[in-house]
């Protein structure tokens, strides 16, 4: 560090609280250049913000510090940027521009997802319509919230933001973050007594993407943590997007005023894709991945395994048939994908037939079979029942009226009835939620 700079920020730190510090001070840096002290701040925020406060008492110091100084710049750009390698421009070739500045955090962005790659239906139309508004900043939505079953595209909406920013602006403080890894980075830090140095990392950042936050249910420290990087950049503006397994104002052991916080910008539910778009996703996957599957056999292939809802099981599918044809070297046909997916496809099958769900449905409420299908009315048996119902309304494509018949020729009504009554609770009993999850891995296992 530029030793002019220490002198006036040591001094500075004693005169400002250890938040101030955190939130304007940590994140800026300098140079010196001719007679000029160039201080540097991550973003235009942390600029206005240092100009009005600080920048009159920064000059100040400086002054006292080394008399021969001509003036303080106050600029956003790139930290510490080293004394620019002039020769670099001009040794590129005419028509090319010179290389952007290397990002100033590193922001674990996977390049391969991105908005043209992910492939929009209806089930998945409004996440993909708000993360694309958030990446442009055409709308501003904080948080904006992403939240579904696992496979349906969350994470690849998060990397695509951030490359969508990056793309715009290869500079931009931008970060994807697994909930997972924050935790771990605390605990690591707290370690080695560098949480301060932690927390500037997230809390100068322009664009948080958080991963899965349901990880941080039960896990108080890092909820506390995490509640007050949120409150800096929410203060400051800056993005936070953050995706959970289920809507988080329904996750246990989850902080009140987190959740509050998650309700103050956008929620969007993923769902699990229609036939439509399984088969637009397999196509595109396959082309991706350099399979030759014909447009009848990615129907077939949707049709299928439309039990299994998750786009990584399609994903999975066609790695088999690539391995497959490969060895063997045959051309992707129905037979061919019949033959080889016959596994996927029996297990889609066998474990969803109305038979099995209410076998499962059962065993996990302990509740005999014979009572489940019978005239019985207590409470647990009727509630098992309506799960049963709503189970293979949702996971089967047998109608209202076939799903009564199934549970001992019970009426249409009856069943459209359960199914509301699951789809309230799903959406109000957080730890009806997790019921509902459980069986739903049971049936697809
Ligand atoms: P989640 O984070 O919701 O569990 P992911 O984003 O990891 O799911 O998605 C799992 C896989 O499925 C990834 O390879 C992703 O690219 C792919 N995928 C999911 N939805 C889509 C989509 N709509 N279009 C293209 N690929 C998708
Ligand atoms: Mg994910």
């Amino acid at each position: 560090m530029l030793k002019l700079w220490k002198k006036v920020t040591d001094q500075l730190s004693r005169e400002v609280g250890e938040e101030e510090q955190l939130t304007w001070l940590r994140p800026l840096s300098a140079r010196q250049e001719g007679d000029q002290l160039i201080v540097s701040a991550p973003n235009a925020h942390v600029e206005r913000n240092v100009r009005k406060s600080y920048l009159e008492r920064i000059a100040t110091l400086a002054k006292a510090a080394q008399p021969t100084l001509g003036g303080v710049q106050l600029v956003v750009g790139s930290a510490e940027a080293e004394p620019v390698e002039v020769a670099a421009p001009a040794l590129a070739a005419p028509g090319t521009t010179a290389m952007p500045k290397p990002p100033m955090v590193e922001s674990r962005i996977d390049r391969r997802y991105s908005f043209e790659n992910f492939v929009e239906g209806t089930s998945n139309r409004l996440a993909k319509a708000s993360a694309l508004q958030v990446a442009t900043r055409a709308a501003f939505y904080n948080p904006l919230v992403m939240y579904g079953g696992t496979g349906l595209g969350k994470t690849h909406l998060l990397h695509a933001i951030g490359n969508h920013i990056l793309k715009e602006r290869p500079d931009a403080r931008v970060l994807y973050v697994r909930s997972e890894d924050f935790y771990n980075g605390m605990v690591r830090a707290l370690q080695q007594g560098q949480i301060e140095a932690f927390k500037s990392v997230y809390r100068t950042l322009e664009t948080l993407l958080i991963d899965d936050v349901q990880f941080f249910a039960g896990k108080d420290r890092t909820q506390e943590e995490f509640f007050h990087t949120f409150n800096v950049l929410y203060d400051a503006k800056q993005q936070i997007v953050l995706t959970c397994d289920r809507y988080p104002k329904e996750l246990d052991r989850l902080e009140q005023r987190l959740k509050s916080r998650f309700g103050w910008g956008l929620s969007v539910a993923v769902e699990p894709p229609d036939f439509e778009t399984r088969t637009a996703i397999l196509m595109q996957k396959a082309q991706e991945i350099g399979v030759a599957v014909p447009q009848s056999g990615a129907e077939l292939i949707a049709q299928r395994m439309r039990t299994s809802a998750s786009v990584r099981d399609l994903e999975g599918a066609l790695y088999t048939l690539k391995a497959r044809s490969n060895l063997v070297g045959a051309t992707i046909d129905a037979d061919f994908i019949s033959e080889t997916l016959r596994d996927q496809f029996s297990v889609a099958e066998r474990q969803l037939s109305p038979g099995n769900i209410q076998k499962v449905t059962g065993e996990f409420y302990r509740i005999p079979l014979s009572d489940l299908l019978g005239k019985k009315r207590t409470r647990q048996i009727a509630r098992a029942r309506q799960v049963a119902m709503a189970l293979c309304k949702t996971h089967t494509t047998m109608s209202l009226k076939d799903i009564g018949q199934s549970f001992g020729g019970r009426d249409h009504t009856t069943v459209l009835h359960a199914c509301k009554v699951i789809e309230e609770l799903r959406r109000t009993e957080a730890s009806f939620v997790d019921e509902w999850d459980m069986l739903t891995r049971r049936l697809s296992v």
